[in-house]
């Protein structure tokens, strides 16, 4: 049986989040033991997807699980995700993030997108990713650079929103 620890998740306006995360050299049992920690705090909070510097761990992990309400739970598992190719199309989403609890906002990314990673075993995928998985993977992926989607709202929208975290506001779901 796995023994999965639920993590604090930071919160802006933490500095770890601004963090720069590294390649994991290779997908080892210590990996999975992370993804499964991930997993389950995302879960807990709830989200849909965590990065592993939303726990404090500065490696180029995420975690994502898409699945809908009454639908059967769909865990992803990426490490060391890159995009190879996106398209021109843009597409608005109101995006939320569980470092920045409660607020939701509406940012454009391409609508598709090429990844390509290693899963849970370490075998290498690539795929294209569409609808929520292309938004979500982009947002986790920024998590990776230290970039939060706030970051892409005005000066005075995203000093709001790390004002309204700081005043400890009720958390909603988010990724
Ligand atoms: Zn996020």
């Amino acid at each position: 049986m796995k023994a999965m620890t639920i993590r604090p998740i930071l919160t802006v306006p933490n500095p770890i989040l601004k963090q720069v995360s590294k390649p994991v050299e290779k997908v080892t049992d210590e990996t999975r033991a992370l993804m499964d920690d991930m997993l389950e705090t995302m879960y807990a909070a709830p989200g849909i997807g965590l990065a592993a510097i939303q726990i404090g761990v500065p490696l180029n992990v995420i975690v994502m699980d898409l699945a809908k309400g009454d639908e059967k739970s769909n865990p992803q598992y990426f490490v060391n995700p890159e995009i190879l190719e996106d398209v021109e199309e843009l597409k608005p989403y109101e995006e939320g993030c569980l470092s920045v609890p409660d607020v939701f906002d509406e940012i454009e990314r391409p609508e598709r997108v090429k990844l390509r990673y290693l899963d849970y075993n370490g075998k290498e995928v690539t795929e294209w990713a569409e609808g929520l998985y292309a938004v979500c993977i982009q947002h986790e992926m920024d998590h990776l650079k230290g970039v939060l989607f706030i970051d892409y709202l005005s000066r005075l929208k995203r000093t709001r929103a790390v004002k309204k975290v700081q005043k400890g506001e009720k958390l909603k779901v988010a990724m």
